[in-house]
């Protein structure tokens, strides 16, 4: 195996996401095992910046596998954004004589990787780390499992005082721009309706489906909004639905950040650990600028400028299940 690279930097970059720490690890362990030295970046490219970077050991990732959140921590970094700010995380890198990154992210932080490979001469390699799972090219992203059996959890506390009750509960979920965590977890809970940004909302079919059972007398009714979703989040749905059935009892629960933390699931610290240990093999095999997906249990490898927002790829055959088993 040809190596062309002896010290890698690692990072965490952007929207934090449960199984981060896994994939750390894998960086760290799988560098060390190839005799590379292996450097965290501390605050994803703000502290590549600021030269908060500090040397790591086996020791460095011990016991936290089962941690959310990152040791490295994250952020958002305005400064990354201008050249100037890339010049000076390139020269910290050169004057340590860092000649490979890993960067573990959502796209917006692959973004900044492909511009900054472009300008520079470091090899890049991306781990996709997000809730969202709105990458192209990979089945799944560190984070997303995680948080949607979060969502899952809440949603089956809520359905129980919902049917107590007979009311309608409004759930809002994560998701800007992806409605990945509305549709797995609206599903897994059997709800009625599922909102997401990819599809247009069409709230008249939702309220006509309603007043039919309340003239049934049957107003248990379970809706999973994307914050993101083109009709507005849970607040404007509840609006538009209360005006049209006074009498109903309709109520919102907005999960929020719960949704990031915690402990990562089974899959994400497997896929963390997969993802992390080939992210190093890439960097020394010659694989640069690219990011390390899994497609249909087998590795894949796509340019970093290909992982853009996976907008309006949700299969029509999700959208048809939905609707058969909520009727
Ligand atoms: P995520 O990686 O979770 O999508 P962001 O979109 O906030 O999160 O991106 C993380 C960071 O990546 C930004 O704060 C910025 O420093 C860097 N970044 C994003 N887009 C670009 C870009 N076009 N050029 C340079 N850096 C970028």
């Amino acid at each position: 195996m040809e190596k062309k690279v002896s010290k890698i930097g690692v990072m965490t970059s952007g929207g934090d996401s449960p199984g981060m720490n896994a994939a750390i690890r894998a960086v760290v362990r799988t560098g060390l095992y190839h005799g590379l030295e292996v450097y965290g970046i501390m605050r994803g490219y703000q502290g590549l910046i600021e030269d908060d970077i500090y040397k790591m050991e086996s020791r460095s990732v011990a016991n936290i596998i089962q941690r959310g959140g990152t040791i490295l921590k994250t952020a958002r970094s305005k400064e990354f954004m201008e050249y100037e700010g890339r010049k000076k995380a390139y020269d910290n890198l050169k004057k340590r004589g860092i000649d490979g990154l890993v960067i573990i992210g959502g796209d917006g932080s692959f973004r900044g990787a492909v511009k900054f490979s472009q300008e520079f001469d470091i090899p890049c390699v991306g781990i996709a780390g997000t809730i969202d799972k709105d990458i192209l090219g990979t089945d799944f992203t560190i984070g997303f499992d995680t948080a949607v059996n979060t969502a899952v959890e809440a949603i089956d506390k809520v359905r129980d005082t919902m049917d107590a009750h007979d009311r309608i509960f409004i759930i809002e979920v994560m998701g800007r721009d992806a409605g990945y965590i509305a549709l797995h977890s609206g599903i897994a809970t059997g709800a009625e309706n599922i909102l997401i940004p990819e599809r247009k909302t069409d709230i008249n079919d939702i309220i006509a489906s309603l007043k039919e059972k309340e003239r049934r007398k049957k107003m248990v009714n379970l809706i999973v909004v994307a914050e993101g979703d083109d009709f507005g989040g849970a607040n404007e749905v509840q609006k538009v639905l209360q005006e049209n059935l006074p009498k109903a009892e309709i109520r919102v629960c907005i999960l929020g950040h719960i949704q990031r933390g915690g402990s990562p699931s089974c899959i994400d610290r497997l896929i963390a650990s997969r993802m992390g240990y080939h992210a190093v093999e890439s960097l020394i095999e010659g694989r640069h600028n690219i990011f390390v997906g899994i497609q249909n249990n087998k590795m894949n490898y796509m340019p970093l400028e290909n992982a853009v927002k996976n907008k309006g790829k949700v299969s029509d055959e999700w959208m048809k299940i939905v609707k058969i088993l909520a009727s």
